[in-house]
């Protein structure tokens, strides 16, 4: 008998799904499954990026003082309790690691996003689905989840792939109703795409058991690059800057993401289009008897009459060169995640899901 065994809970991690990029035999195909910026990301990022070739043989910055900085002036924080990662990912891996373990429990909703659960398994912590009321986050339904050995209550607002959120009374409402030994993460992946959200950063500062997510790879379009941040107490940044390696981000992916920050200019203008594309988008499918919430982030969840619809729906649309999301692993086996291209790609995803409903198969 092989004595070689992994720690409890790794081997139950089903496999992260990534969006898809190809379709066999088409070229001019359209990616709108990952939620990226159809954009990219501004010219000043792009710029920065291409100059770091010249310091490839350099170590980088070990306490990412230049980019936490930057991050502080832009967004309001305090850069001394801001920690940056490989992604947002690490960052919700950090939390997992630094305050989940065996006999805890990670309390996360019905559709939550995936990596929530898979970091809860690897650190061998008991992974709990909380129900949502109508693909919104039910801030009562988690309360009654709560116990005590509940130590993390992970929160998308705006939520992936529903593209809903709740309102600061109900966040505050769950913060406060929370056990004492359980922490808040808001996962603010798409704050940025909402006109007037702090993300949470009032909460954090208000209050001991509330952290905060957010990432470069959506509205700053750098999902390449892998860059994400963390903001909470001080207990929580210390203990995730004693997790985090020395030089877990590149000297390109510092400096390219200070550069992102630092231009509002081209960040508002990617919100602006997103807004506008996805009301469009939201009304064209309505118009051809596709249901959707309202969303609030840089996607739409397309509703279908049933499991089956939705699939034949995807199968027509990825014939024509348009490749979106299937949501089956989300408890959503009815609907397709559309990511808000710019403006060719929205109405050719509008056009095919007409088609499709016009009795196209
Ligand atoms: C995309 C996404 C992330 C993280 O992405 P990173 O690229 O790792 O920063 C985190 N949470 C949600 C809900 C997301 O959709």
């Amino acid at each position: 008998m092989n004595k070689i065994t992994p720690q409890p809970g790794i081997m139950d991690i089903d496999l992260y799904q990534g969006g898809a990029s190809h379709v066999e035999g088409l070229s001019n195909v359209v990616k709108l499954s990952s939620n990226e910026n159809p954009f990219g990301p501004s010219e000043a990022a792009k710029e920065a990026f291409r100059k770091t070739a010249f310091d490839l043989h350099r170590y980088p910055s070990t306490d990412h003082a230049s980019l936490r900085m930057a991050i502080g002036e832009i967004h309001g924080v305090d850069a001394s309790r801001v920690v940056c990662g490989v992604g947002s990912d690490e960052i919700i891996g950090f939390l997992c690691q630094g305050f989940a373990g065996p006999g805890d429990e990670v309390i996360y909703t019905e559709h939550g996003f995936a990596m929530y659960k898979i970091y809860a398994k690897a650190n061998g912590a008991t992974p709990v689905e909380v129900r949502e009321r109508e693909r919104v986050v039910d801030v009562d339904a988690i309360l009654k989840a709560c116990t005590d050995r509940t130590r993390l209550v992970f929160i998308a607002n705006p939520n992936n792939p529903t593209g809903t959120m709740i309102g600061e009374a109900d966040m505050i409402r769950l913060a406060n109703g929370l056990p004492d030994q359980a922490l808040l993460v808001i996962d603010g992946a798409y704050a940025e795409y909402v006109e007037g959200y702090d993300g949470g950063i009032k909460l954090v500062d208000t209050r001991d058991n509330v952290v905060m997510t957010r990432t470069f790879s959506k509205l700053y379009g750098l999902g390449g690059l892998r860059v994400g941040w963390g903001y909470g107490p001080q207990l929580v940044a210390d203990v995730l800057n004693r997790l985090r390696g020395p030089f877990n981000l590149s000297h390109a992916a510092l400096v390219t993401a200070e550069a992102a920050v630092r231009d509002t200019e081209w960040a508002e203008k990617c919100r602006a289009d997103n807004t506008r594309l996805r009301a469009w988008l939201a009304e064209a499918l309505a118009g051809h008897g596709v249901a959707s919430d309202t969303s609030t982030a840089n996607f739409i969840l397309a509703r279908f009459a049933d499991q089956a619809e939705a699939e034949a729906c995807d199968d027509y649309l990825k014939s024509e060169g348009l490749i979106v999301r299937r949501v089956a692993g989300y408890n959503l086996p009815h609907c397709l995640r559309i990511t808000v291209g710019d403006e060719p790609s929205c109405r050719r995803v509008a056009h095919a899901v007409g088609q499709f409903m016009a009795g196209a198969r």
